[in-house]
């Protein structure tokens, strides 16, 4: 056991304490009040500067010590609109809110490494960034908007997320895409509603919207090179309210996946003229509408090393995973990443089995991961110090 493990150490009722407090107090993107103030309130104790307000409820603490490296850090702090169904007794207070992606654990972590990096004084700025609204309004973007890097200004960025799947203590980090890029769409077909017996007589929307979801699917199979991945998925349907009339509308909403630029734009456009020539074929209306949300996620090269190398120093170098394929979700880190080099990794969070899926209301943060974490996050730190002064 090393000094930064015997910290971690001596430190870690007091950690754990702070994760299930948060788990018992989740709040949704933007309305993290509680959250925040509690942030603001220990970064306090530990001597770092404090800034509050940046896109609504982010956090900043700032650490200078003298010259050296500006390192940025970063971690989510909201929660989601989930019913808790884990009977924990540090379960959520708040009914319908729920830590269910493990978010209290991401601030967790860092706060305790902005706690041991505030003793140990390395050379250098350190951003400990808690943001806000993570989940589904891009508060990444927000604060990227209200300025967060031109006050702030880092050499590099750096985010985490615990990952079901990967055992507890193994890390996933390599170069280039990690996260897909992250896009919403509504179709409104205005058809004309007919008696059910009698269809020659209106426009049926319904059987448009089959044509349109079939047309829609041959892009991925058919205009996207098989090794490009790319995902269109109707999640919502919208249409009807009994046996044996036809509905004069139907609306159809879904999400988008992808990684290339270039195949996101062939995405939107297709999918835009499909839903356009497949309801005027068939003499219906089309109303379509594609909202870009979040970029993909990607991982420089010479940082997702440095995060590799930083990993394997904390953890050991079997138990860093460097081949990973990437996810299909998306991460508002990204917003962060196309400002400034970075890496994203993933921390293991115990098997996926046992309650631990993300979004699940039985899901959990693993508590065994706090110290593997908090150890990246000091390490990342000192190393990236002891790299300049080299
Ligand atoms: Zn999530
Ligand atoms: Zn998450």
């Amino acid at each position: 056991m090393d000094d930064l493990d015997k910290r971690i150490n001596d430190i870690l009722a007091d950690v754990v304490a702070w994760r299930h407090d948060l788990h018992a107090h989740p709040e949704l993107g933007f309305e993290e009040k509680r959250t925040a103030a509690f942030i603001a309130e220990h970064l306090t104790s530990f001597g770092l500067e404090v800034h509050t307000g940046l896109a609504g409820t982010g956090v900043v603490g700032v650490l200078r010590n003298g010259n050296g490296p500006a390192i940025g850090m970063r971690a989510d702090i909201d929660a989601l609109p989930i019913l808790e169904a884990t009977g924990l007794p540090y379960a959520s207070k708040n009914p319908g809110r729920m830590h269910a992606c493990g978010h209290d654990g991401h601030t967790t972590m860092l706060l305790a490494a902005a706690r041991i990096l505030a003793e140990r004084k390395p050379r250098g700025t350190f951003v400990f960034i808690f943001q806000p609204a993570e989940e589904n309004q891009g508060g990444g973007r927000v604060m990227v908007e209200e300025g967060l890097f031109s006050r702030f200004p880092v050499d590099a960025v750096y985010g985490a997320h615990n990952w079901p799947g990967l055992a507890c203590g193994q890390f996933a980090v390599h170069a280039g895409p990690v996260m897909a890029a992250f896009d919403t769409f509504e179709a409104i077909i205005e058809g004309r509603g007919s008696h059910g017996a009698m269809p020659h007589q209106g426009v049926d929307p319904i059987t448009i919207s089959a044509q349109l979801q079939t047309a829609w699917q041959a892009i991925v199979s058919r205009s996207i090179s098989p090794t490009d991945p790319a995902v269109i998925s109707v999640t919502q349907i919208h249409a009807g309210d009994t046996w044996n009339v036809i509905p004069d509308k139907l609306v159809l909403r879904g999400t988008v996946r992808s990684f290339d630029p270039k195949v996101r734009d062939l995405l939107e456009t297709k999918m835009a003229q499909r839903a356009e020539r497949i309801c005027a074929a068939f003499d219906a209306v089309c109303h379509f509408t594609y909202t870009r949300r979040y970029p993909a996620t990607i991982n420089s090269a010479a940082e997702a090393q440095t995060a590799q190398r930083v990993a394997t120093l904390a953890a050991g170098h079997e138990r860093v995973v460097t081949d990973r394929a990437p996810s299909m979700a998306a991460e508002d880190f990204a917003f962060m990443l196309e400002q400034k080099p970075g890496a994203y990794i993933w921390m293991g969070n115990g098997s996926e089995d046992g309650g631990r899926n993300l979004h699940s209301p039985h899901y959990d943060f693993n508590d065994e991961v706090l110290p593997h974490g908090i150890r990246y996050w000091v390490m990342l730190a000192q190393s990236a110090c002891d790299q300049m002064a080299t």
